[in-house]
C-alpha cells in the first residue's frame, strides 16, 4: 500500500509521546499537558444543553453561526484587534484552524518560518502541505532574535511567518518595542504572517499582538479559540480571522474538511462571551498564583528560568545538570515519577530546557516540584 509521502516526514507530537509514556506509569504526577483543571463556567454549560433540548444540533453556516461571530469580533475589539463577523470563521478548535489555513494559503515547496522553538503543530501542518520549514532564531532570553529574522527573510524569500505569543512553550509575550519592531520587519514585506493567539485570554502582563496594526490587515491570519479561555478543550471551538480575500480560500477548505464546527459548542461559546468573562478573570488570578510558586521553587533549585507573562507554561533552562532535554525527562519520570516535556518536543531550539504546564492543582504543583528538587539536590552530590 502506498501512503502519502509527506506524512511519511511527520511524527505524533512529542508532547503526546511523553504523555503516552507517562500513561504507562502508575501514580505518575504529569505536569505536561496544556489543559486547564478548571471546570467550563456554568452559564455555557447550561447554553450548551439548552441547544440540545431546542434541538439546534443541525449543520450551521460553513463559517459559524452569525451571532457569534459578531461576538468574537467585538471580543477583539476589546484587544485592539479589528476583524469584522464576515472575516472571522469558528473552527473545530484552533488545530483546525492552523491546518485550514495553511491549507488554504500554501503551494507545495512553499517557504514558512516558524521559530526555533514553538508548538509543534506548526512545522508538521506545514510537512502535511509539502512546504519547507525553516526555522528563526529564539534567544537565551526567550525573545525573538530580530537581526537574524531580518536576515533570514531577505535570505529565504518565505511565503509565510508564523508568530505565537502568548508563547506555547515558553510562556513569553511580545513587549510593545518587540512588537513594534516586528511590525516594522514584516509591514514592507511580501509576506503572510499567520498569529496564533490561542492564549491571549490568558496574559499577566501587557498584551501586545502583531494583529493590532491595522496595516498588516491584507495579510494577516489570526487563530484563536475557547479551548484555554472558558477551559473547553474537548467542546473543539475555535477560530480564524483574516481580510475576506484570505479567508474565503480558509474557508473552502474548512467546508470540505467539517462542514462546520459543532453547533452545541458554538452556542456555548457564544454564552461564554456574553457572560463568563468573570471566568477569565478568576483562571487568570489563580494561574498567577501557581506561576509565581512554580517560578519561585524552580529558581531556588538552582533553575534559570524567565518569569512567563502569559499562557501557563514554563520554560526552565536545565543545561548546568549535564543531561539532554530527552534524558533530563526520562530520568525524572523513572527515578520520581514526575513528568515534564522535554525542550526538544518544540524543535531542535529546545534543547537544554523542559517545558512545565503548571495548569495543574497546587497539591500536584507541589509535590512534582518537591520531588524534583530532591532528585535535583542528588545529582548535585553525585
Ligand atoms: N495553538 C497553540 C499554541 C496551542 O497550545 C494549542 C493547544 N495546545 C492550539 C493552538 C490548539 O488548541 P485547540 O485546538 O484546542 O483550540
Amino acid at each position: 500500500m502506498r501512503l502519502s509521502s509527506n506524512i511519511d516526514n511527520i511524527e505524533i507530537s512529542g508532547i503526546r509521546k511523553f504523555y503516552n509514556k507517562v500513561a504507562k506509569i502508575e501514580g505518575a504526577i504529569s505536569l505536561t499537558l496544556g489543559e486547564p483543571d478548571f471546570k467550563i463556567p456554568e452559564e455555557i454549560k447550561e447554553a450548551m444543553k439548552k441547544s440540545l433540548d431546542e434541538d439546534r444540533t443541525t449543520y450551521t453556516p460553513n463559517a459559524g453561526i452569525e451571532e457569534l461571530r459578531e461576538e468574537i469580533s467585538k471580543y477583539l475589539k476589546s484587544l485592539n484587534i479589528s476583524f469584522s463577523s464576515k472575516e472571522i470563521c469558528v473552527t473545530v478548535g484552533g488545530s483546525e484552524g492552523l491546518l485550514s489555513t495553511f491549507t488554504g494559503i500554501l503551494n507545495p515547496g512553499d517557504k514558512v518560518l516558524i521559530p526555533s522553538i514553538a508548538y509543534p503543530a506548526y512545522e508538521n501542518c506545514v510537512k502535511i502541505l509539502g512546504g519547507e520549514v525553516i526555522n528563526y532564531s529564539i534567544k537565551e532570553d526567550l525573545s525573538i532574535d530580530m537581526e537574524q529574522l531580518e536576515r533570514v527573510i531577505e535570505k529565504e524569500c518565505p511565503k509565510v511567518i508564523v508568530v505565537s505569543y502568548p508563547s506555547n512553550p515558553t510562556g513569553q509575550l511580545l513587549t510593545k518595542d518587540q512588537c513594534d519592531r516586528l511590525f516594522n520587519i514584516l509591514k514592507d514585506k511580501d509576506v503572510l504572517i499567520v498569529s496564533d493567539e490561542i492564549y491571549s485570554s490568558i496574559v499577566f502582563g501587557e498584551f501586545n499582538s502583531i494583529s493590532q496594526y491595522g496595516k498588516l490587515k491584507d495579510k494577516l491570519i489570526l487563530i484563536g479559540g475557547f479551548s484555554k479561555m472558558f477551559s473547553m478543550t474537548g467542546i473543539r471551538i475555535g477560530y480564524v480571522c483574516a481580510a475576506e480575500c484570505i479567508l474565503n480560500s480558509i474557508i473552502k477548505v474548512h467546508q470540505y474538511n467539517v462542514s462546520c464546527a459543532p453547533s452545541i459548542g458554538q452556542y456555548g461559546a457564544l454564552e461564554g462571551l456574553k457572560k463568563s468573562m468573570y471566568h477569565i478573570e478568576h483562571i487568570k488570578s489563580d494561574l498567577k498564583i501557581r506561576r509565581d510558586y512554580v517560578y519561585d521553587r524552580l529558581v531556588s533549585m538552582g533553575l534559570e528560568a524567565i518569569r512567563p507573562e502569559g499562557a501557563f507554561y514554563i520554560f526552565p533552562c536545565i543545561k548546568s545538570f549535564g543531561f539532554s532535554s530527552e534524558d533530563f525527562c526520562d530520568k525524572l519520570l523513572e527515578d520520581t515519577k514526575v513528568a515534564v516535556v522535554p525542550g526538544t518536543a518544540f524543535g531542535k531550539g529546545g534543547e537544554g530546557y523542559v517545558r512545565i504546564s503548571y495548569c495543574y492543582s497546587m497539591e500536584d504543583l507541589k509535590l512534582s516540584l518537591d520531588l524534583m528538587e530532591q532528585w535535583l539536590n542528588q545529582i548535585k552530590l553525585n
